[in-house]
């Protein structure tokens, strides 16, 4: 396989948005990169060229720590860290950007904060938002290159989209219990995630749960994902295109799966049926809003509660471990039927547990026509600001 070389401004077509402004960069210290500057593959023109890149993190979790760490160490002169989350304890295991002080804290300011520590002469922009049809577009084309380190398989599919139709090289990586894998797609050929998988899942899985991993596993995926994002900004080496990459940290072996750009892709194919990332159409999603917990607490203040209605739609086991004060309690799988006890002119707020089932509740009033918030992040995101709501005073349910 012929080694990819990638100008750094090329992607950029007519009509795309600008890319952000780059400050000049300085030129890199050479007793910071020593080591760098002693490999003939980077020495002083390698080292200019990362403090001159720009790579987006898509997740500041269990992949995107150590991605994002080894950049910064690196010396790529941008660094953008995607993530609308806050930390959490159980993220510690794992996620080596944060530390036990910053529990509650947003995870893009900290990890901002962290690598800004690391290496500051290097610019780290926190993007506390949350990755969608409406943004992604924006988010990338600033960017030279893009690492996903999400675990939400509709999100995959929303970044290999947007990645093939920017042009922008994507290292995407997934892990699972002890298992990882890993691919690169660049422009110019290379098949794409799609090609690999091209079932999207339903984008509405009502769990809230996640499955166990081994916490050291994203560090060896995501230093994997690092050492390609250097390699494609630097043009050296090749990149794992066409090669699906499955780590087994149980048996300690690495195997690698060839694949192949499929004319029939929805994205990369010879007629693509996926052109361009529209905004989420206006029938589906007129009438829903998202609050963080602040501006929900906001809103309660304000005195604007009398036209709310806080409707917690997890399972009573749930609910009965603790709720928002004032909240009503109708469980997901009985608001079809239900939905009449929300009277007219008063606006739900859902609740779950992480903000997907109180997302399909959103729907389902949009579908009559109504409208109704979500509470982003459910009460787990609601704790981490506020502390855990307290179990109910009284018995009933
Ligand atoms: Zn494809």
């Amino acid at each position: 396989m012929m080694p990819v070389h990638l100008p750094l401004t090329l992607h950029r077509r007519d009509g795309d948005p600008a890319p952000m402004t780059r400050e000049t960069p300085t030129r890199p210290d050479p007793a910071r990169y020593a080591r760098h500057l002693a490999l003939a593959e980077i020495g002083a023109a390698g080292q200019q060229r990362l403090a001159a890149s720009a790579v987006l993190v898509i997740g500041a979790g269990g992949l995107g720590s150590p991605a994002a760490l080894y950049l910064a160490a690196a010396g790529v002169g941008t660094i953008g860290i995607v993530d609308h989350d806050r930390i959490e304890i159980s993220n510690l295991q794992r996620q080596i950007l944060f530390a036990t002080a910053g529990i509650g804290a947003s995870k893009a300011q900290a990890a901002g904060a962290r690598l800004r520590e690391l290496n500051p002469d290097i610019r780290v922009i926190a993007h506390e938002v949350k990755l969608g049809e409406a943004n992604v577009m924006q988010l990338l084309a600033a960017y030279d290159i893009v690492i996903d380190g999400t675990d939400r398989l509709a999100t995959r599919y929303l970044i290999n989209d947007a990645c093939v139709l920017l042009g922008k090289p994507l290292v995407s990586a997934a892990i699972h219990r002890f298992e990882g894998q890993a691919m690169t797609w660049v422009p110019g050929g290379a098949p794409c995630y799609r090609c690999l998988y091209p079932q999207s899942p339903d984008d509405l899985v009502p769990s809230c749960a996640e499955a166990g991993v081994l916490g050291v596993l994203p560090g060896v995926m995501g230093s994997l994902q690092a050492t390609e994002a250097l390699k494609v900004l630097l043009g050296i080496g090749e990149p794992l295109t066409g090669r699906l990459l499955v780590y087994d940290a149980l048996s300690l072996t690495f195997d690698e799966f060839r694949f192949q750009r499929r004319v029939d892709c929805a994205v990369c194919g010879d007629h693509p049926t996926i052109t361009t990332i529209s905004p989420p159409k206006e029938s589906r999603l007129s009438g829903i809003t998202e609050w963080t917990p602040q501006q929900l607490a906001q809103e309660l203040k304000n005195g604007t509660d009398d036209r709310l209605l806080l409707v917690d739609v997890r399972e009573p086991w749930e609910w009965a471990a603790g709720r928002l004060p004032g909240s009503v309690h109708i469980p997901l799988g009985t608001l079809p039927q239900r939905t009449g006890e929300i009277p007219a002119g008063v606006t739900p707020v859902f609740i779950c547990a992480g903000g997907v089932r109180s997302m399909a509740a959103c729907r389902l009033l949009a579908a009559q026509g109504r409208s109704a918030v979500n509470l982003a992040g459910g009460v787990s995101a609601w704790s981490g600001v506020y502390g855990a709501p307290p179990p109910p005073q009284d018995h009933q349910h």
